[in-house]
């Protein structure tokens, strides 16, 4: 059983409940697992929501609810009426105001026990490590790659459970980062994508019911890890799939060589915005990469061409599922065993979408190798026109 490193009692004994209390939480205290000695962990909490928007409104609503003694919040956005078809904490009479405050108006009439501290502003390498160092956990409900990694990055360095989430269109994903023995966001993502690769700093769809059950995930495995009960989803990755009605998990390993927590050569944070300010593989003069459709490389393999197929996606992607004879080379380990790869080959290079396989491409050219393409749309439009057993993530 894992549970926090450093209990939430850390000013003397768990605090005692009031008479309304008792009642309130009266569901809580007929679970054994929960009980008063549960309830009293809750109340002495405290745990950091980053972000008041898609994830962090289910979880902060569900977590004062549950009586989390007390939760930061950090944002500095405006709401618009575009977040309301999923950011529940945010009704219609707030738009224009700060989420903040929208945030604190319907926290307080959830449970007005709970005590809030509101943090108006980006986190950032400056302010991250002093505002997280005061909670026992985070709960990350940040939307894009820069705030991810900092979260990740800081709560390795401090100790502190980083409860993962994360949504795109009608897909979503959940883990526990940083725990005492489990891996980090960095063990399967090392690095944060280079410049021109930032699928998610764009705006893309997402259904609106989406963050809904991520957020609530992630507020589940915060309140498991306060209680210290059942297993919490460390070393592994669940996949939410609102379409097919899928829910799967991976296992994802702490990675030795993972700058954050392996080698633990990162000491200090760093701002990653500059990643976001691309503006897709364009940017990157990745539209010049030579391409293969998927059907096109389906039927000249089927038709006994030697193409050898290339893998560059990470490991716990790779477990989803691959195309048959492929071979995986994660693309951070690329440069590392490009010399043994025979530059005469044809070589199709795939990964999810298509940007990390162009860039692979890129490199790959840059080595000498002449026959070389991207698979167009990577594994997600191979798996919807050539092998629909590949599942789709
Ligand atoms: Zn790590």
């Amino acid at each position: 059983m894992t549970t926090l490193a450093s209990p939430p009692s850390r000013s003397g004994p768990a605090p005692t409940l009031e008479r309304e209390e008792l009642l309130r939480y009266g569901r809580h205290l007929l679970l054994p697992e929960v009980a008063i000695d549960g309830q009293r962990k809750l109340k002495a909490a405290r745990v950091l929501i980053v972000g008041a928007g898609g994830l962090g409104s289910p979880a902060a609503l569900y977590l004062a609810a549950a009586g989390v003694g007390t939760l930061g919040l950090v944002d500095f956005d405006i709401v618009e009426i575009t977040n309301l078809q999923r950011q529940l904490l945010h009704g219609t009479r707030d738009v224009g105001r700060l989420k903040l405050d929208s945030a604190r108006d319907r926290l307080h009439d959830a449970n007005p026990n709970v005590k809030l501290e509101l943090h108006a502003t980006r986190l950032t390498s400056a302010n991250a490590l002093t505002i997280i160092r005061e909670y026992d956990l985070v709960l990350d409900g940040t939307d894009n790659f820069a705030t991810r990694y900092l979260v990740n990055d800081a709560c390795v360095l401090l100790g502190k459970p980083n409860v993962y989430g994360s949504i795109f269109r009608f897909d979503g994903q959940a883990s526990v980062f940083a725990a005492v023995d489990g891996p980090c966001y960095r063990c399967i993502y090392p690095e944060p994508p280079p410049p021109g690769l930032v699928p998610s700093c764009a705006e893309g769809g997402v259904l609106g019911v989406l963050p809904g059950l991520v957020g609530t995930l992630q507020a589940t495995e915060a309140i498991k890890l306060i209680l210290g009960i059942g297993t919490p989803l460390i070393g592994r990755l669940l996949l939410v799939n609102t379409l097919d009605a899928q829910f799967r998990s991976v296992k994802v390993r702490r990675n030795p060589l993972c700058p954050a927590c392996g080698t633990r050569e990162l000491r200090e944070l760093a701002d990653y915005e500059q990643f976001c300010a691309g503006s897709g593989g364009e940017a990157a003069g990745l539209d010049a990469v030579p391409q293969i459709e998927p059907r096109e490389l389906a039927i000249r393999r089927a038709s006994g061409e030697a193409i050898q197929v290339i893998d560059v996606r990470e490991p716990h992607e790779w477990e989803i599922g691959r195309i048959d004879g492929a071979r995986l080379i994660p693309l951070h380990r690329l440069g590392g065993v490009i010399q043994e790869l025979d530059a005469n080959a044809a070589i199709a290079v795939y990964c999810k979408g298509g940007t990390r396989s162009a860039l692979a491409v890129r490199d790959l050219q840059n080595a000498g190798f002449r026959r070389v393409w991207s698979v167009s749309g990577g594994i997600l439009r191979w798996s919807r026109e050539v092998d629909a057993s590949v599942p789709e993530y």
